[in-house]
């Protein structure tokens, strides 16, 4: 069932972990994983780009957190500087407020005793009280997001739409931010400080990533988690927190190295590899 022969995975294994190992780098950063659905599907022919999780391995994974004696945290715990007992700690984030988050994901992090960020795409969430589907999938409806809520779930925004912001026009943007924002807030009646950049971080776009803070500041959000592989450190720009993806192809010892920072090496290709896709963008409109 299990890719095991993929190179990210054996780099990490067999390089990364055993060096960490040796240096001791392991307490002072905090895994924040990346979820999306809970679910056998797979959407993507490569493990790298797979988004789901099947619940069967979902619910190892929790499985493997409580047994290595992980808590999960908010992300307000995990960016207060004042906090310094962060070993152990997790955050377990979801992106689109799907429908088997509540169905498949909650009953398994309740047997456990964990918590989540929630991500919503406001406009997706239903029509006429009935869960939306948008392209073939199923969403959240707002009593299950108030029921989440009201269970301690942080819930966060994930635009109104969805879409690819930084083709978007400055002043859209912000109309993408604000309104996903207060329509949470009305329906759950809770302040909404947490936004998830949808799709891959466009991080070599800077032009961009100037409308980007400056719409989340005057939308009053405190971060912004995005597709940045690593680990949270107390220097991280809180805009641009980087994750962990996670999903069905993770067998446990790949999951144990992710979560022990043996994945953190990836932010380096990953980063070449979009400046390099920037560049070669960037000739073509010229
Ligand atoms: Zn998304």
């Amino acid at each position: 069932m299990f890719n095991r022969l993929r190179a990210d995975r054996l780099l990490s294994l067999g390089l990364l972990q055993p060096l960490l190992e040796l240096q001791k780098q392991r307490s002072h950063r905090v895994p924040v994983l990346m979820y999306h659905g809970i679910r056998e599907e797979k959407r993507s022919g490569s493990a790298y780009f797979e988004t789901n999780t099947s619940p069967d391995v979902f619910a190892q994974q929790m499985a493997y957190l409580a047994a290595h004696g992980f808590r999960t945290i908010s992300l307000d715990a995990a960016l207060d500087p004042t906090r310094d007992k962060l070993q152990r700690a997790v955050v377990l984030t979801f992106d689109d407020g799907l429908a088997d988050l509540y169905t498949t994901a909650m009953p398994v992090l309740a047997r456990f005793g964990f918590t989540a960020t929630v991500y919503i795409v406001s406009g997706f969430t239903e029509v006429a009280s009935h869960s939306k589907h948008v392209n073939g999938e199923e969403y959240l409806t707002w009593r299950r997001i108030r029921e989440l809520a009201d269970c301690g779930v942080d819930i966060g925004s994930h635009t109104v739409n969805h879409p690819r912001l930084w083709t978007l026009p400055p002043e859209q943007v912000q109309t993408e931010l604000v309104q996903s924002k207060c329509m949470i807030e009305a329906e759950t009646g809770k302040e909404i400080t947490h936004f998830s950049h949808p799709f891959a971080f466009p991080g070599h776009n800077p032009r961009y990533l100037t409308v980007l803070d400056d719409s989340l500041h005057k939308c009053n959000y405190t971060d912004c988690v995005s597709t940045l592989i690593g680990r949270l450190h107390s220097g991280v720009d809180r805009f641009r927190i980087p994750r962990l993806p996670v999903n069905t192809h993770d067998d446990p010892a790949f999951f144990a190295a992710k979560l022990d920072g043996a994945y953190d090496w990836l932010s380096v290709p990953q980063r070449l590899v979009k400046k390099v896709r920037s560049s070669a963008e960037l000739l073509q409109t010229r």
